[in-house]
């Protein structure tokens, strides 16, 4: 018997086979450099400092800076912060905006637990923080781990301050515990989802009484004695704030091998930086290049810094006219409706453990190269954003020619559950809209998984989309 494939048969493979020395080394070094990117952006602010500071690193200029001298030429760098939680940075084309840009977007704001504006009381002993969780999360898993606290406080007077405790190794951290399994007999009978609920995910932030003075709430008033000597901060100033809280700890390799990084945001900070990797490397590209960054993709892209905001294309819209020295909106929509699109997000990678979810043929293989998403949505793809075929043919072809490793992905199997992405939003605007990003393991846990050489060949394949005639 002919055991052979076809010829014309598809044989799905390992991205790190047939890789020579070198080729590893760039790709373990690559792994380095990303886990710094996500030990300090913690947060989507935290995100947008690192990526300006690289910007301004690489001789890129705000925007503003461009509005007042009144011009613009090919090959100029540009960035634009939209509100501290998102930007966009962008190197001009020899070509007019209006022939089309080349965009990869990807979000910076990843899931984990906001403090509510009245965050802080006391209850047995225990001073005790209120939260709220931001983006899908399986409530479960963020208890009985360490976690940090980033936030931006503005106090009575204005003044803006910034706070970071647990990421430090002499820092205290914050913790969320669960039940002892000793008397757990009624939780271990209730679904998973049932198990901890919002309202039990409760932060334990102190736990000493204040010694002096006859105040109520001892432990609490102990708190905020803490926080008023740091910071300055009142118990009123937490409405005035933003607090996250995230896994405390940094991004580690996995396996005796180091070939995966498990860190928490991977999802969707492994494509912004990878994004950001690769704009970097761009210096005279025909069609402008796009890097955008969004935030509150996680929970649904709108609002001042998520997608659907005009920042973009308020940005845009500036640009052109720079470009021309005068601005008609025809323009704009020219520009927007030419342009070719990469959303950049992560996908589920299979999980061999939970097979029963997946479509094993049709999902992304952890270890074979970047993942091209045709389309998302969920229940009969609703809600989703479908490539045109001549799209992901162009797409193909980009990514055959540079030397990408890349496979197709879907999220999982049909009416199994289901995600979207920020790519309808600029297919709205008409332009044509990929996803394209990696396989990830574990999404949404506060640790996260992705192999390095998906990574390398994303980013790769974000280059040569920026290079692409
Ligand atoms: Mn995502
Ligand atoms: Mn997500």
């Amino acid at each position: 018997m002919d055991t052979k494939k076809s010829p014309y048969a598809h044989t799905p493979t390992s991205a790190w086979e047939g890789l020579n020395e070198a080729q590893i080394k760039d790709i373990m070094d690559l792994g380095e450099s990303y886990k710094t990117f996500l030990d300090f952006g913690k947060t989507e602010r935290k995100c947008v400092e690192q990526i300006v500071k690289e910007a301004d690193a690489k001789g890129y200029k705000a925007l503003e800076y461009y509005v007042e001298k009144g011009s613009i030429n090919p090959g100029d760098k540009v960035y634009a912060v939209n509100h501290g939680k998102a930007m966009t940075m962008m190197v001009m084309g020899s070509e007019l905006l209006e022939k089309g840009i080349r965009i990869i977007g990807s979000h910076l704001d990843s899931p984990r637990l906001d403090l509510k504006p009245s965050p802080l009381y006391e209850d047995s002993g225990l001073g005790l923080l209120k939260t709220h969780y931001y983006g899908g999360i399986k409530k479960y898993q963020w208890a009985s781990i360490p976690l940090a606290l980033y936030g931006v406080v503005v106090l009575e007077n204005g003044k803006k301050i910034d706070i970071t405790i647990g990421d430090d190794v002499n820092d205290p951290i914050l913790f969320i515990p669960d039940l002892l399994i000793h008397l757990w007999k009624d939780q271990a009978g209730k679904k998973m989802n049932e198990g901890i609920t919002a309202e039990d995910l409760n932060i334990v932030i102190g736990h000493m009484p204040l010694q002096e003075g006859d105040v109520k709430d001892k432990v609490k008033a102990m708190v905020l004695n803490i926080l008023n000597e740091k910071y300055g901060m009142v118990e009123r100033d937490f409405a005035t704030a933003e607090f996250e809280v995230v896994p405390a700890g940094k991004a580690r390799d996995v396996g005796l091998d180091r070939s995966m990084i498990a860190g928490y945001g991977h999802d969707d900070r492994v494509c912004a930086y990878a994004s950001m990797e690769s704009i970097l490397k761009i210096n005279q590209p025909q069609y402008t290049s796009v890097a955008l960054f969004t935030d509150k993709e996680e929970v649904g892209s709108q609002g001042m810094t998520g997608a659907e905001s005009v920042f973009f294309e308020n940005v845009i819209a500036e640009l052109i006219n720079l470009q021309k020295g005068t601005y008609n909106e025809l323009w704009l929509k020219r520009a927007l409706s030419h342009s070719k699109v990469l959303s950049a997000d992560i996908t589920a990678a299979y999980d061999p453990t939970y097979a029963s979810a997946y479509d094993k043929r049709n999902s992304a293989m952890f270890g074979h190269g970047a993942v091209v998403v045709k389309y998302t949505g969920s229940r009969g793809k609703y809600d989703c954003n479908d490539a045109n075929a001549e799209f992901v043919g162009w797409l193909r072809r980009v990514l055959d020619d540079a030397g990408v490793a890349w496979q197709t992905g879907l999220m999982g199997k049909v009416d199994q559950g289901g995600g979207g992405t920020i790519a309808y939003v600029l297919a709205n605007k008409g332009a044509e809209v990929i996803d394209f990003g990696l396989g990830a393991l574990n999404i949404h846990g506060p640790y996260e998984l992705v192999s390095k050489v998906d990574l390398y060949m994303m980013e790769k394949g974000y280059t040569a989309f920026y290079e692409a005639k």
